[in-house]
């Protein structure tokens, strides 16, 4: 057998072209990534840039480099000709041939791009979205500001998108000066200003369908983390609290997997005996039940499950909902309970452990039914997502309850916890925002908190995202001034 190399793995992933330079020197590789690296930090020639047929193009912004499936750079803000800007993603390839090879031409994730850029040009087929729209397209080679060999020596392609001082907002130069206290402040302020935006929408799901519904529902959503929420929505649709609570954890089970398309064929051939049987108990309760649903029971196609952790398939998620409910089944009790209990720092620990302690006998060691049985038992919700549900459900969840009936002592306790949980898991939208506002020198005590990391999401929601200038007339800069000059003196 011959050796294989790191490098051979390094072609395979990230293939590069070897481009001759006109010196004669070396021939450089080049990636997609360099050819992102460029389109990123605009290496063109900006007056008189243009599209392969001709028309003008004007780069407001390139976009923000995006690290999650779909095109290479999200909400970029170009202009035609002279028509107004507009809002859109970007798709970056080595050659204008990629986008077909891609087969983004059939994928719905590049529905909003307006403009296809290649590096070179190669292959003649315009680029069209899924829908059929055709793509303007941007060839860069022979609008470079410099020759490529040139932009290869001085562009580290390893730092992008963080590790750079450039492409940081222009609300970085007054959040450096400011101090550590002020932006803390700044910070945990818009983190709860989010968690009662969080509260509002409950309180409205509340007094439509009451406590529990709204609860489960946001649970549901919750646990539908990222790619199943509108799955897991329309499941707490279609089988709302009061068709489940109080059936047996298997009767429920039955019926979440059930309308979510997840039951398997009857007969499990060549399973396990623990499977035959688990699915045959599953069945003599939906054989019964699924008429019920008939036309409106989602299709498996309803999920995304590309990518995800075995071990957080919906179907595990779907039978912890199903202990959840079963038995004791009001979670709002259990919610109240956890919020008055002592000691004090312990109360986010008991509200994570309502999700966390959750078990089943076949699925706490299985990831599908066509998995063997695993040697430990895996938390069917995992401490990371139950943090998470605590964060922008239940502490969201006491704050509307505390309004609606008058407790404001459940309304402090919550902001309370809230203030002092520790972080969530960090992702790709805290580490941006983080990069916009604070460039590659995040403090590392900044972050300490989930309500700092709140406040940074609210901040990227309500500015970064509405923002179509660049920066240039968005308004927190300004604020984050204003903040600073109002905080109280040391
Ligand atoms: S849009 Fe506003 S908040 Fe976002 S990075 Fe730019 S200046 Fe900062």
């Amino acid at each position: 057998m011959s050796a294989v190399s790191y490098e051979q793995f390094q072609a395979e992933l990230a293939p590069c072209v070897l481009h001759e330079p006109a010196d004669g020197y070396a021939p450089v590789p080049v990636t997609e990534r360099l050819a992102q690296a460029i389109w990123f930090d605009q290496r063109l020639k900006r007056d008189g840039l243009q599209t392969a047929d001709g028309r003008r193009v004007r780069v407001v912004s390139p976009g923000w480099w995006n690290l999650e499936a779909g095109p290479d750079f999200r909400r970029a803000v170009i202009a035609f000709d002279d028509t107004k800007p507009r809002l859109g993603d970007v798709e970056v390839h080595l050659h204008s041939a990629d986008w077909h090879q891609h087969g983004h031409t059939r994928d719905r994730l590049y529905d909003d791009v307006i403009l296809h850029v290649a590096l070179w040009q190669r292959g003649g087929q315009p680029a069209t979205t899924a829908a059929g729209r055709a793509l303007p397209q941007l060839v860069m080679a022979d609008q470079l500001d410099a020759p490529l060999d040139e932009l290869y020596d001085s562009i580290d392609p390893g730092n992008y998108p963080y590790d750079l001082d450039s492409h940081v907002g222009a609300c970085e130069p007054p959040l450096k000066s400011a101090s550590p206290e002020t932006i803390a402040a700044l910070l945990e302020d818009a983190g709860l200003a989010r968690l009662r935006a969080k509260a509002r929408r409950l309180t409205r799901w509340i007094q439509r369908a009451g406590i529990e519904q709204a609860l489960y529902a946001a649970v549901m959503e919750a646990l539908g983390f990222k790619h199943n929420k509108e799955p897991m929505r329309r499941l707490a649709e279609l089988l709302p609290v009061a068709r489940l609570r109080e059936l047996p954890a298997t009767q429920a089970q039955a019926l979440l997997l059930g309308v979510a398309g997840f039951l398997p064929e009857r007969t499990v051939a060549g399973r396990d005996d623990a499977t035959r049987r688990h699915v045959k108990r599953l069945w003599d309760v939906w054989w019964k039940a699924r008429d019920e649903f008939a036309g409106a029971a989602l299709s498996r196609d309803a999920w995304r499950l590309a990518g995800l952790r075995p071990a957080n398939f919906p179907w595990r998620r779907l039978a912890a909902v199903a202990q959840l409910l079963a038995e004791h089944w009001e979670l709002w009790p259990k919610i109240a309970a956890a919020l008055a209990s002592q000691p004090e720092p312990k109360r986010a620990a008991r509200l994570a452990a309502l999700f966390t302690d959750l078990e089943d006998t076949y699925w706490s060691r299985r990831f599908s039914f066509a998995s063997k049985p695993q040697p430990e038992a895996e938390l069917l919700i995992g401490a990371a997502r139950a943090c998470d549900i605590v964060v922008n459900v239940s502490l969201p969840a006491a704050v509307a309850q505390g309004r609606l009936l008058d407790q404001p002592a459940l309304v402090q306790s919550a902001e309370k916890i809230f203030t002092g949980h520790p972080p969530l898991e960090s992702n790709a939208l805290v580490r941006f925002t983080a990069h916009r506002l604070f460039g590659q020198r995040v403090p590392p005590r900044l972050l300490r908190t989930a309500a700092r990391q709140q406040g940074l999401l609210q901040i990227f929601h309500d500015f970064c995202l509405n923002d179509r200038s660049a920066c240039q007339r968005c308004r927190f800069p300004e604020m984050a001034r204003q903040f600073e000059s109002r905080q109280p003196g040391p």
